[in-house]
């Protein structure tokens, strides 16, 4: 790739870093940038490093937000016993798009894979763990994927909380197994959320 200047390059290489950007894409994007008005080039860069800068974890569900505490947690009319996990962020955007999820989440951040060398300790258990003790929460739904790091998650963390009374449901496996839930249709999500079934 020496046929371009060593900027370009560098914008090329930062670029097919990005998942699901090849290089091919990658020198398309690239090309696209350098040929926009400095004015919008620059304000997408600097809409990057805003982001990076803003974007931190929910102190209470570890979701990304750019506040201290985020709007779901912060807010008074949804219904603070109940919390779903998820693994990731995108999975919480699923179940809000539904609009028809009224409690808090909690968010991972990963599935346990013993394969990958992912434990317990590397997602954001302990945090859920310390809300079950100070929250007064009636019903932890498991919504991690029906991958196998995603049922794994789930029977660690039931385990976890059986003992302390909790209740600990699981959403119904009307989603197709490996299925990623932020690629599963609205109806299909609340489908699993209303036939969860109890631990
Ligand atoms: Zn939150």
């Amino acid at each position: 790739m020496d046929y371009y200047s060593d900027d370009l390059t560098a914008l090329i290489s930062e670029l097919s870093k990005l998942p699901g950007i090849g290089v091919k894409s990658a020198q398309r994007l690239a090309f696209h940038i350098v040929s926009l008005p400095q004015e919008s080039a620059e304000r997408l860069a600097g809409s990057i490093t805003k982001a990076r800068n803003s974007i931190r974890y929910c102190k209470c569900c570890q979701t990304l937000t750019d506040r201290e505490i985020c709007p779901i947690c912060q807010s008074p009319a949804r219904d603070p016993s109940t919390i779903m996990v998820v693994e990731n962020s995108r999975d919480l955007a699923a179940y809000e798009k539904t609009g028809r999820y009224n409690g808090r989440y909690h968010v991972l951040h990963g599935a346990i894979s013993p394969a990958l060398g992912i434990g317990p300790a590397d997602i954001r258990l302990k945090e859920l763990m310390a809300r079950l003790q100070t929250e007064d929460v009636k019903e932890v739904i498991i919504a991690t994927n029906s991958s196998l790091e995603g049922e794994t998650t789930a029977m660690y963390i039931s385990k976890l909380i059986k003992p302390t009374g909790i209740k600990v449901s699981r959403i119904a496996s009307g989603v197709p197994v490996g299925g990623d839930l932020e690629y599963i249709d609205e109806v299909t999500l609340l489908r699993a959320l209303e036939g969860r079934v109890e631990l």
